[in-house]
């Protein structure tokens, strides 16, 4: 066998364990066997090592995927490094409680800082377009005021850590409330204080002047700009309020003055299996406009709606075979060096631990779904409601129908538990990706003789 991928270190010293005679081994269930083209591999979800196992070693490794077999075997098939490096367990290993303890010293060993990092501001909940499928849809339009944004920028200089601060603009639309982020993004220039942002938007309202004073002023890296397939589906999907205005040929446009300012777009195509159907020839016109441009990447994204169906099997399936599509015409986002980790947090609503999302009020959230949610706080009062404060940084608990899951340590404990995006289809992707990034990894390994021999 030998190592195709190294895991993350720090995991796997934590988990080896010497394999003891007399006790009985199993598969473990964070071992996920995948063979090929002739090629047999065995990820580990917890390090994410990759191991890549001779024919002979898959056949012996198989055996133990049934009832547990005795230490003397693993001795006589030559997997004893597996059952140190937890790909075995023992047959009466709790593994979910292993993982969990692994998790907690991880954490603890990180540590807490105080302050923030990331700020995910709504200068407005008011957007131009009225998408069938938007999750806020009935909330109220409300926007900054200008008190609420000066406030805000103080907040900011009070609470960020080191480094440049990070701005996530985010709506309803926040192109629909230009003044605000302009006040705050000067309030901060004007105190020097060192920040990036990122945008959520449909870009119907960005122009090219817009596009460079982003650039120029808000210090605008990336913006995340939502399609929705098909120019027949974005216009019965978005439904403007001002169609002759606002539209998908004004927001072609939009992403090309983003991206030749070298602002990265990325965009977030919104499927179900209706649009599913005409989104051949829509990601040939991407691939025409935008494959030769580097700050350009398309990405598909289920609907929640879609997603939780009763039978989301073909449309997550139909997804992941357009992934390679979308490689191959170059509207992919480069992948960057994938360090091997073990996931600490899920997200930033998970121990609120970077940062805050703050409402056109100046309330404080933990996530930015706010439908549904009670702030925890405001940026001119601090923490306005202890008890759900200190519940939102407490660690979660292991869900039942997670503990026998192969891929909770992708998850984390808080993903069922605490997202309100959580969908029902949440192991089929998780499968489909791991499936996608062995294959990947494998097209990749082809020619690499340097890994490690074990
Ligand atoms: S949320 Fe779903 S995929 Fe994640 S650990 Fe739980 S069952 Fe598995
Ligand atoms: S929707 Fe889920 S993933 Fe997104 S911020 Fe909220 S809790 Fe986190």
């Amino acid at each position: 066998m030998r190592i195709l991928r190294a895991g993350a270190n720090a995991v796997e010293t934590l988990i080896a364990q010497k394999p003891q005679a007399q006790r009985r081994y199993r598969l473990s269930r964070y071992a996920w066997p995948h063979a090929e083209g002739g090629r047999f591999l065995l990820l580990h979800t917890m390090t994410r090592e990759v191991l890549e196992l001779t024919a002979a070693e898959w056949a012996a490794v198989s055996r133990f995927r049934g009832d547990p077999l005795p230490f003397e075997l693993l001795v006589h098939s030559g997997l004893l490094t597996l059952a140190e490096k937890r790909y075995l367990v023992e047959e009466d290993c709790d593994e979910a409680r292993g993982y969990a303890l692994a998790l907690f010293l991880l954490n603890t060993m990180h540590g807490r800082k105080p302050g923030y990092t990331g700020y995910t501001i709504l200068p407005t909940t008011g957007c131009n377009a009225r998408c069938v499928y938007c999750y806020e849809a009935g909330m109220a339009a409300r926007t900054m005021t200008e008190a609420t944004a000066d406030r805000l920028a103080d907040f900011i200089c009070e609470t960020k850590r080191e480094g440049p601060a990070k701005l996530r603009w985010f709506g309803g639309e926040p192109l629909a409330a230009v003044p605000v982020i302009r006040r705050i993004c000067s309030a901060l220039e004007r105190r020097g204080v060192d920040f990036v942002s990122g945008m959520v938007t449909n870009a119907s309202l960005m122009t090219p002047a817009l596009a460079r004073e982003a650039k120029e002023r808000w210090h605008l890296r990336e913006a995340q700009v939502s399609l929705d397939g098909a120019r027949e589906d974005y216009a019965a999907r978005k439904r403007y309020a001002q169609p002759d205005r606002h539209n998908y040929d004004g927001v072609m446009l939009a992403i090309r003055s983003l991206a030749e300012l070298d602002i990265r777009v990325r965009l977030r195509v919104n499927v179900d299996m209706d649009n599913l159907s005409r989104l051949d020839g829509f990601l040939e016109e991407m691939a025409a406009e935008f494959g030769g441009m580097h700050a350009v990447s398309l990405y598909l994204a289920p609907l929640f709606q879609a997603q939780s169906g009763t039978d989301s099997a073909p449309l997550l399936e139909t997804v992941f075979a357009l992934r390679d599509r979308i490689r191959a015409l170059g509207l992919a986002r480069a992948e960057g060096e994938n360090k091997p980790t073990l996931r600490l947090r899920y997200c930033m609503a998970d121990g609120l631990e970077d940062s805050v999302v703050i409402s056109p009020e100046g309330l404080l959230y933990a996530c930015e779904h706010l439908p549904g949610q009670r702030p925890w706080g405001s940026i001119f009062d601090g923490v306005t409601d202890g008890a759900l404060y200190a519940a939102a940084r407490s660690p979660r608990e292991i869900d039942p129908q997670c503990a026998d899951c192969p891929f909770l340590p992708r998850c984390t404990p808080f993903y069922r538990r605490g997202c309100p995006d959580w969908s029902a289809s949440c192991r089929m992707w998780a499968q489909l990706e791991t499936e996608e990034e062995l294959r990947l990894l494998l097209r990749g390994a082809e020619a690499d003789d340097d890994a490690g021999v074990l």
